[in-house]
C-alpha cells in the first residue's frame, strides 16, 4: 500500500460533488475513465430524456413541434449554455452545427468585416488541428496572411506573445482558451484587451474550457467564441456546438453560410437573404433538435453543481493526479502547467514508448487519450470522476511501466 489509496478515499469522502458520480450510466469493464474531456459520459437521465422526447415530442407533436418549440432551440439552449458556463448575458449565444463549422462562420465573418484594411490572422502553431485548417482555408479564400505564434508545448499562449505580433494589419486573433494538449489556461481577459488595443477582433475556442473552468465572456469583452458540447457538457458524440457573438457586433458581422434558418423570416420563403436580428443570424440550416436533447441534461447537472464548485474539484483532481505522477512515475515528463491557476481540467504526461502501453491500458479498462508525440492525456471531468478512480487508473499505468521495464 502506498498510502495514496487512503488519501483518495478521504478526498472522495470530502468531495461536495461526489453525489454526481452516481448519476452517470455505468460503463462495464471501465476501471478509470480519464478521457471525459474528449467525450463526456452519459448521464442516466439522458437515456430517459431521449426516449421520452422521441415518444412525446417527435411522435406526439410531429411537424407541430417546430412551431410550438423547436424553432427557438438554437437561441434558447444557447442562453442556457451562456448562463451555466460562459458568463454571458442572454441573446448572444446559439447552439448549432459543429465547432469546426461555427469556427469557419465566425472567423470568416470577422475577417470579412476587417477587409481590406486588415489582412492578418494570428493563430498558434500548436492549436487544435481543425482550428488551423479552417483558418488556412479562410486565408486562401480571402488572401489573408497567417501569423503563427510558437508556444511552449508544456504551457501555452501568453499576453506578451500576443502583444509582440498584433498591430495595424491584424484582423483576427484565434486562440484556444485551454490548450488541448498541455491544458494551459490562457489569460483571456488580458489577451482580449491587447487584441482590442490593436484594433483587431478575438475569437476564443472554448472547447476544453466550457464546463471545466470559469468563463466571463461579457466581463472580458470577448468578441467571438465557439466550443464543443460533447466534452465537459456531456452532450454525447457529435452533439452540436455553440457560438457566442458579443451583442455590439450583431449588426456588423455577416457570416458566410446564408441559409433559410438564419433569415429574417424563414417561412416567407421569398427572394434574397436578410439575416435575422441578433445572434440568430449565425444559424444556417435546420437545428439538430434530437442531438441537442442530451445537452439539456448536461446543462441541468452543471447548473445544479455550479461552475465554481466544478472548477474547485477540477483543480483538486489534477493536483492529486500530479502527486501520483510525481511519486509513481519519476521518469515521466509533465507537459502541463504546475500552477493551478494556469492549469485546466487535463494533464499531459510524456515518456518515450507511451504509445506501446496504450493498448494494454485500454485492455485493463483504463481509458486516457493519446496525443503525439508520446503524450498520454489524462482528462478529469469533475462531475463524473472520483479520486479513487484517478488513483486506480494511474496505478495500472505504473504497474504496466514497471513490468515493461522488468521485461
Ligand atoms: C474538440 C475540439 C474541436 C472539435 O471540433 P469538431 O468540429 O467538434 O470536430 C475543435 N477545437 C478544439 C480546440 C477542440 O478541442
Amino acid at each position: 500500500m502506498t498510502g495514496f489509496d487512503a488519501v483518495a478515499a478521504r478526498l472522495d469522502a470530502e468531495d461536495p460533488l461526489a453525489r454526481f458520480r452516481d448519476r452517470f450510466l455505468p460503463s462495464p469493464g471501465v476501471v478509470a475513465y480519464l478521457d471525459g474531456n474528449s467525450l463526456g459520459r452519459p448521464p442516466i437521465v439522458t437515456a430517459e430524456r431521449l426516449d421520452r422526447f422521441v415518444r412525446e415530442q417527435w411522435a406526439g407533436r410531429l411537424i407541430r413541434g417546430w412551431g410550438e418549440s423547436w424553432m427557438g432551440w438554437p437561441e434558447e439552449v444557447g442562453d442556457r449554455v451562456a448562463a451555466a458556463a460562459l458568463g454571458a448575458a442572454p441573446g448572444q449565444t446559439v447552439v448549432a452545427d459543429s465547432t469546426t463549422v461555427l469556427l469557419y462562420k465566425l472567423a470568416r465573418a470577422a475577417v470579412d468585416h476587417q477587409y481590406p484594411a486588415r489582412r492578418e490572422i494570428v493563430l498558434c502553431s500548436d492549436d487544435f488541428p481543425t482550428d488551423r485548417y479552417v483558418v488556412e482555408g479562410i486565408a486562401a479564400e480571402r488572401g489573408a496572411r497567417l501569423v503563427w505564434v510558437e508556444t511552449d508545448p508544456a504551457a501555452g499562449i501568453t499576453p506578451a506573445q500576443v502583444a509582440a505580433v498584433v498591430g495595424p494589419e491584424t484582423a483576427l486573433v484565434l486562440l484556444s482558451h485551454v490548450a488541448y494538449r498541455s491544458g494551459w489556461v490562457a489569460d483571456a481577459e488580458a489577451i482580449t484587451a491587447l487584441v482590442h488595443d490593436a484594433g483587431a477582433l478575438v475569437l476564443w475556442d472554448l472547447s476544453h474550457s466550457v464546463g471545466s473552468v470559469e468563463l466571463e465572456l461579457d466581463a472580458w469583452g470577448v468578441d467571438l467564441a465557439v466550443g464543443c458540447t460533447y466534452k465537459y457538457l456531456n452532450g454525447g458524440p457529435g452533439s452540436p456546438a455553440f457560438a457566442y457573438v458579443r451583442r455590439g457586433l450583431h449588426d456588423r458581422l455577416r457570416q458566410p453560410i446564408q441559409g433559410w434558418m438564419g433569415r429574417r423570416d424563414p417561412f416567407e420563403m421569398g427572394p434574397g437573404y436578410t439575416p435575422a436580428a441578433g445572434v440568430r443570424g449565425i444559424v444556417s440550416g435546420t437545428p439538430p433538435i434530437l442531438a441537442t436533447v442530451p445537452l439539456l441534461a448536461g446543462l441541468d447537472m452543471l447548473s445544479e453543481a455550479g461552475i465554481g464548485a466544478v472548477r474547485t474539484k477540477s483543480r483538486a483532481l489534477t493536483a492529486f493526479a500530479l502527486d501520483l505522477v510525481d511519486a509513481w512515475l519519476p521518469d515521466v515528463e509533465v507537459v502541463s502547467p504546475r500552477d493551478p491557476d494556469r492549469r485546466g481540467g487535463h494533464l499531459t504526461i510524456r515518456r518515450a514508448g507511451f504509445r506501446e502501453v496504450l493498448d494494454a491500458l485500454w485492455d485493463a479498462g483504463v481509458l486516457p487519450d493519446y496525443r503525439e508525440p508520446d503524450g498520454i492525456r489524462i482528462g478529469l471531468a469533475p462531475l463524473s470522476t472520483g479520486f479513487t478512480e484517478v488513483h486506480d487508473g494511474l496505478s495500472v499505468l505504473r504497474e504496466l511501466l514497471v513490468s515493461r521495464m522488468a521485461g
